[in-house]
This record gives C-alpha cells, structure tokens and sequence, in this order.
C-alpha cells in the first residue's frame, strides 16, 4: 500500500527559515517585532488594500470586522448556512442575528439570488464568504449593499491570491478579512488579517486587537479590546510564504486541474467548476459531492479512503443544523436543502501546496476503483 496522503500539507521552501532564525538572532519576538509591520503591508498590497492589521488567526479577525463596524444586539447579518462556524460565532457573540442564506447547487456558494428576500430593518451587514475555491458572486452582493446601504464584511480566508472579474478577492468588503491557518495559501501557522480602505476602521481595528490601550494614558480605557496581536516569528513565516504567493496559486491551479482531468470519467458524482463567468477555480480544497451513489453518504466514502490511506475531509455542515444554536433557540425550524445536501454527500480529498503530482495520480486511482 502507498504511504498515507494527509489531506493537507503546507509548503515552507522560501525564506521562512531565514526571516525565523532572524527573529531569534535579534530577539524579537513580540508584535512589536519588525516583521509583523512588514507583513501587513506586503499582505495588503496583495489585495489592493491601503490597511493590513494582523491578527492571532482568522475566526478572531471575523470579531474584530463585526466590533469595528459596531454590529450589536437588535442587529441582523446576512451569511451562508454552509460555512465555518467563526461567521456566526462571531455575529452572535457580538450580541447580533445571523440570518441564513442556502448554497448555490454549482459553485457551494450563498445563492446571492435568496439575500434580498432575507432582509429586514434591521440587517446591517452582508458577509460573503468565499467557500472552497470560487468567489461569491460579488456584483449583485454589491448592488443589494449599495441599494439598502449595507456593509459588506468579506471572508476571504479560502480566497488568498483569487480573483472575480480580476480583483483581488478580499477587495470587496468595507472589511475583508483572511486566516493564515496552513490550509490556506498564505500560512503563520495560526495567524489572520483584516484589510481595509477605511482609515477609521483600521484604527478601530488595531485598537481593538491589542485591549485598546490608549496613546496617551495606556492603562486608561474607553473601550473594551482584546490580546489579538500576532507575534514577529508568526508574521516572519507570513512573510516569506507571500513572497511564494504568486507561484503558490499557479501551483493550486495545476493540482486542481490535474485531479479534473484525471476524475473526468468519474461517474455520479459532482466534482468543482473549472471556472465561472467571473473566476478560475482556484481550489483552495477540491471537493467532491456524491449524486445518486452506490455509497449511502460521505462519511462511509472519507471510512474507506482512510483504509487505502487517503486523508480527507468532510465538507462543513450547515449552521442551521449545529445542535450548539438550537440550544440557544436559534434556526430550529429552517431548512436549506442545498447546504443540506452537499453536507452529507461532501468531502475533499488532498490538495495541499506540498502534494506531487505523483500522489494526485495515486489518489485519483483509488477514487476511480472506488466509484467504478
Ligand atoms: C479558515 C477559515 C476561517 C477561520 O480561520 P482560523 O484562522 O482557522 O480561525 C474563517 N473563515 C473561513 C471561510 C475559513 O475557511
């Protein structure tokens, strides 16, 4: 048998070390570090923002877009059911409403055509979230902010290095925000940002990332902040993997690629998009959906590729089926059939930057002995 696949693996092969041992040889280590502003800035103009402020790991840059715009009780935002739990975690814990939008069937993106029925006078905000490798459809998302004067808050975390219609995903928001968990096509390890074009909310920003100390009497506070700060040693790995960033999606490209080519006749099941109207797929994952299967769902499929040594992973499973938000009597009686649909019948399979071409092809083998 192969040596097992991890579904993900991440590529440090730039200046990582180099820029890490550098923190050590100076001792600084801290945010106040200098790679930590250096990052910001390369990370930022990456995505055409005039403001980087990073933070600890993403589902917190996802606390600080929602505090900054002052999003509260009484308050309603718009999300995808189908999406990490950090989006609404971090709309609830601020005291305000998710509302719940279901998956486009194609891309596994919130069909942008159900928002406009879904608000309210109290929806505040809109967050797109760009799921598995293909952009929210922005241009009507953009239109309903526009029309209701709404904020747009961006989760770009899967989106590093993507575009839609050729502007960087993480350009849209009034905030966007990203994680640099090793998944993603920029890693710290543990790390994330939140860009904008707004000077006022990049100061909100980094005021309350680190506890809103105060210029003047540090210790004197008007508002309540917390220690989100990323350390110099996170920010030096940051650093050295956007200078990758380029080559990193070219590579995303070719992976993705390869594996549709080789699983073209892979038959009932539904494998990701090469492209849309508005993007190539850039695969931050390559999901794949089962349609009518000889296999009763995804979790017998991720139990036998876990015997032939394939790593995966299921795909999310929809917030208004999380047992966590039915305690607190939130989305009991929804139902989104998309979401529902692609949560039992999803899962990825290996895709991270360090997979050869060699392992794709053995993974694509396996898949195809499996589904004939
Ligand atoms: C990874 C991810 C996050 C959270 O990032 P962490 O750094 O793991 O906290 C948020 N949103 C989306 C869409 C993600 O994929």
């Amino acid at each position: 048998m192969h040596d097992f696949t991890p579904v993900n693996e991440p590529l440090l092969i730039g200046n990582e070390k180099k820029y890490l041992e550098e923190c050590i040889d100076t001792g600084w280590i801290s945010s106040e570090g200098p790679f930590v502003k250096k990052f910001e800035n390369e990370f930022a103009k990456t995505v055409n923002r005039n403001y980087g402020i990073s933070v600890c790991n993403g589902s917190v840059a996802l606390d600080v877009a929602i505090a900054t715009l002052g999003i509260g009780p009484g308050d309603e935002v718009i999300i995808p059911t189908f999406t990490i739990i950090s989006c609404a975690a971090a709309i609830i814990r601020a005291g305000a409403v998710p509302v719940l939008i279901d998956s486009d069937k194609d891309t596994w993106n919130m069909d942008v055509e159900q928002i406009e029925a879904k608000l309210t006078k109290r929806t505040k905000a809109i967050m797109a979230v760009h799921i598995y490798g293909l952009p929210v459809d922005m241009n009507p998302v953009m239109q309903i902010a526009k029309k209701y004067n709404l904020f747009i808050i961006e989760d770009s975390a899967e989106a590093i290095g993507q575009t839609y219609y050729s502007k960087p995903c993480g350009s849209f928001g009034d905030i966007s925000i990203f994680s640099f968990y090793p998944n993603k096509h920029v890693t710290t390890g543990e790390g994330g940002m939140v860009v904008t074009n707004n000077k006022i909310l990049a100061e909100n920003s980094k005021s309350l990332r680190n506890l809103c100390f105060q210029p003047k009497q540090r210790f004197l506070h008007e508002e309540l902040g917390w220690n989100y700060r990323l350390s110099n040693l996170h920010a030096a790995v940051g650093l050295a993997q956007v200078e990758q960033l380029d080559k990193s999606i070219i590579r995303k490209h070719e992976i993705g690629n390869r594996y549709l080519n080789n699983l073209k006749n892979l038959s009932s099941v539904q494998l990701p998009r090469l492209k849309t109207d508005y993007a190539k797929n850039v695969f931050w994952v390559f999901g794949i959906v089962l349609v009518d299967n000889k296999y009763p769902d995804a979790a017998s499929v991720i139990k036998l590729l876990r015997t032939k040594n394939v790593g995966t992973r299921p795909f999310f499973w929809p917030m208004h089926e999380q047992p966590v938000f039915h305690k607190m009597g939130l989305f009991q009686n929804e139902s989104h059939p998309n979401a529902e649909n692609i949560a039992r019948n999803g899962f990825y399979i290996p895709s991270g930057l360090a997979i050869t071409n060699e392992q794709i092809d053995i993974v694509s083998d396996i898949l195809l002995e499996l589904f004939d």
